[in-house]
């Protein structure tokens, strides 16, 4: 298990339920996108409509589950949450969508991963409230018109190219979640910290989002195991020294990389000089899942100016060399 993996584990999801904010005040950072959608909301509620369908794509851990959550408490609507790999059969789609409330909030997560069948489905029911089931077999089957009552549909995935475009045109509303500045994350260990009752200066809650790799359920995380460090060995109070050494222990690094994120760029400086190198190339290099690469280790070190992606590969930038105590590369990249 990966401390800083930003997919939720069981220990996360048992926490959630106190720590999730519920409203867009609760709701921190990301304020481009909280300022869109209160008016949205507000626009919607006012005419006692449905919410137009969102789309929020962006990196795991950022939010995404959580802003549905936000949205549909906003709107004063239940919340039916899925997900693209548990919707098997166009009836399963049928099932929920027949099952609604209107004005509900349905969420799909991973919505890339709906099957091209049940994406057929979808599309008629996202435009037109309406879907089409075949009743019977063979000879026999007759397809039949439902009317559902109007929705919003809430689509989450990690990267808006992985959708289909006929899947992409109908969100009327499309949100970009961006990784937290520290200051942004500060606020989030600290709200988290007040909810749980851990004692926490503000310094040693900067500590842990300097570290957290601008994702709140890393910071959320950081804190619980740093909160274990500190009650044995700091009478349970978390200052700055004590988040370090604490985070130090569990070898993430000041940058907030771990063992994962040194040893792709180390293999991209040692093994292809620097790049550029293939992503094929580099995950069997890993060992790892092309998909794990793409999805879970560059975001964060490309944002961070670690690593650039060109036509031909990844390419380490000098910032990597230094971080990694290594002589940089003359004529490299910055
Ligand atoms: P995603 O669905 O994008 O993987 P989640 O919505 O499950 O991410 O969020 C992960 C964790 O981060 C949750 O514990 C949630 O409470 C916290 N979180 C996410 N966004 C915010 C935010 N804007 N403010 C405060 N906490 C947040």
């Amino acid at each position: 298990e990966r401390l800083i993996a930003a997919d939720a584990t069981r220990e996360d999801d048992a926490v959630e339920a106190s720590i999730r904010p519920r409203s867009l005040d609760e709701y921190l950072g990301q304020q481009a996108v909280r300022e869109q959608l209160k008016i949205y909301i507000e626009a919607a509620r006012g005419r006692g409509e449905a919410l137009d369908h969102v789309l929020i794509f962006g990196p795991p851990g950022l939010g995404k589950t959580t802003l549905s959550h936000v949205i549909a408490n906003e709107l004063g609507v239940n919340l039916r949450v899925t997900s693209g790999p548990v919707i098997e059969k166009a009836g399963d789609l049928a099932a929920l969508l027949t099952n609604l409330q209107p004005n509900d909030v349905l969420f799909v997560d991973e919505i890339h991963r709906l099957s091209p069948v049940v994406e057929e489905v979808l599309y008629p029911a996202m435009e037109d409230y309406q879907i089409d089931i075949m009743i019977g077999e063979g000879p026999a089957a007759r397809s039949i018109k439902l009317d559902l009552p109007p929705f919003t549909l809430v689509g989450a995935t990690t990267r808006a190219g992985l959708l289909t475009a006929p899947l992409r045109d109908r969100f009327g509303i499309v949100q970009r979640l961006e990784f937290y500045s520290v200051e942004e994350l500060t606020k989030i260990v600290r709200r988290s910290a007040r909810i749980l009752g851990i004692d926490c200066e503000p310094a040693g809650a900067g500590e842990i989002a300097r570290r957290a790799r601008g994702t709140p359920r890393i910071a959320n995380r950081l804190l619980r195991r740093v909160r274990d460090y500190a009650q044995v060995r700091a009478g349970g109070h978390i200052d700055e020294p004590t988040a370090a050494a604490a985070l130090a222990m569990l070898k993430i690094d000041p940058e907030g990389f771990d063992d994962l994120d040194r040893r792709m760029l180390g293999t991209i400086i040692e093994a292809f000089d620097g790049g550029p190198v293939g992503v094929e190339s580099l995950a069997a290099a890993l060992s790892e899942e092309r998909g794990t690469l793409e999805d879970v280790i560059e975001p964060y070190l490309i944002q961070q100016g670690f690593l650039v992606r060109t036509a031909r590969g990844r390419m380490a930038t000098n910032k990597a060399y230094r971080h990694l105590g290594l002589e940089p590369k003359a004529g490299n990249r910055e």
